[in-house]
C-alpha cells in the first residue's frame, strides 16, 4: 500500500499507525506522519463545517 499523500510504501496490511479512508474514488490511506498533517487539517474543517 502506499500513502496518498507522500507516496511511502508499507506492507499490506497496514501498522496501527497508518490510518485509512473512504472516499468519494475508494479508500485511501496516509502514513504516521501525514495522518497528523491530515487529521488536524480535517479537525479545522469539521469545526468549520460544524460551527
Ligand atoms: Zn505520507
Amino acid at each position: 500500500m502506499t500513502c496518498g499523500v507522500c507516496g511511502a510504501t508499507a506492507a499490506a496490511p497496514a501498522p496501527l499507525t497508518w490510518s485509512t479512508a473512504r472516499g468519494p474514488e475508494g479508500r485511501s490511506v496516509c502514513c504516521p506522519s501525514c495522518t497528523r498533517a491530515h487529521v488536524r487539517a480535517m479537525e479545522a474543517k469539521l469545526d468549520e463545517a460544524h460551527w
